[in-house]
């Protein structure tokens, strides 16, 4: 598939190949270019009459087509199905999977059972009517949540529970190939899992790493993905497949560190001197040093917003993670900032 003609899910050009791409003997990945909200990538390890796939798409018909590409490539049958984490762009097809056995960390298995698909729906059609009724921020924000689900279709999504769970570390055998499930999290959600195939050299970070992506924190200090990238670099892979974004390799794993860093060091800096959360963030995004970083070319800076209020709320003890509850305010910020930035760009 030529990824020149094929726009992303969002309707931007796509900057890589879109589909199911070979990456070692037996090791693929679909990639789903820009990788913005809920463009997540998928894996798939093939073994002898068995076969893994790790994460599912946001709805199912982009799981139907991910599957279908599968089914293309090998004829082994998906015997195990791991989440990396909670979150619905990575999990909401996992009942096209019935026959596979669904592991998932403890963590993963508690967000997961906050993920509603039927809220998700009620969600869209009242950012719609925002977006086509409301004025000013109101219509902002629900332009902004509406355009993020419009590639996607929620009907007929329910949550599958884990069949099977662990706390830190599991190795699976898929029809002769090895798999080390590590639980890394909490940093982008509780229950951030890796999976490393260690004969192949390939590890699927799930969304502890975002390439050319700005990453976003729920559930995790910054210091905690800092550890969850140590350990990451530690298994020296060739290729890490990121949640979101093109492959990658030790260098985008070092930059995502050396922006974490930036990101702390700046906050703190704001924060001291009394800016707000939002007022940080903004002076953070439009600053001369952010549009010099490579960050500041990175898809969805407006996420800024959470990654401030991340390191806000680490400055407290104890420190409190982003509700389910609390992620809509947060997201109305992250609307207005896009806003701010797109005006500025007009
Ligand atoms: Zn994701």
């Amino acid at each position: 598939m030529s990824f020149a003609n094929a726009p992303s899910l969002h309707g931007t050009a796509a900057t890589y190949e879109t589909g199911l791409v070979d990456i070692a003997p037996g090791v693929c990945a679909w990639l789903q270019p820009n990788g913005d909200w809920s463009e997540s990538n998928v894996g798939l390890v093939i073994g002898d009459r068995a076969a893994a796939l790790i994460d599912t798409a946001w709805d199912l018909p982009l799981t139907r087509r991910i599957l279908g590409a599968v089914q293309q490539r090998t004829a082994e049958p998906i015997t195990k199905v791991i989440a990396t984490h909670g979150d619905g762009d990575h999990v909401n097809g996992l009942q096209l999977l019935p026959q596979a056995e669904l592991i998932t960390s403890t963590g993963t298995a508690a967000d997961m059972a906050h993920e509603s698909p039927g809220g998700l729906r009620r969600s869209y059609l009242g950012a719609r009517f925002l977006r086509t009724f409301a004025p000013g921020p109101p219509r902002r924000f629900g332009a902004y949540i509406a355009s993020m689900m419009d590639p996607f279709d929620f009907r007929g999504i329910t949550i599958r529970t884990p069949d099977r769970v662990f706390s830190s570390a599991l190795t699976l055998d898929v029809g002769g190939v090895a798999l080390e499930l590590h639980h890394l999290g909490p940093a982008h959600t509780s229950g951030d899992t890796i999976v490393y195939v260690p004969e192949r050299g390939v590890v699927f970070a799930g969304d502890l790493l975002f390439t050319g992506v700005t990453p976003n924190s729920w559930s995790g200090t910054v210091g905690g993905w800092l550890r969850a990238i140590d350990k990451i670099g530690a298994l020296d892979p060739s290729v890490i497949v990121p949640g979101h974004g093109p492959l990658s390799g030790a260098p985008e794993l070092e930059l995502l560190e050396q922006y974490w860093r930036w990101l702390e060091q700046r906050t703190h800096q704001a924060l001291d001197q009394g800016a707000s959360v939002y007022e940080c963030a903004r002076e953070i995004v439009f600053g001369e040093e952010f549009a010099e970083r490579p960050w500041g070319a990175w898809v969805c800076p407006e996420r800024t917003v959470l990654n401030v209020e991340i390191v806000a709320r680490s400055r407290a003890t104890p420190f409190r993670p982003i509700t389910h509850r609390q992620r809509p305010a947060l997201m109305w910020q992250v609307a207005r900032l896009h806003g701010e930035l797109q005006a500025a760009r007009a």
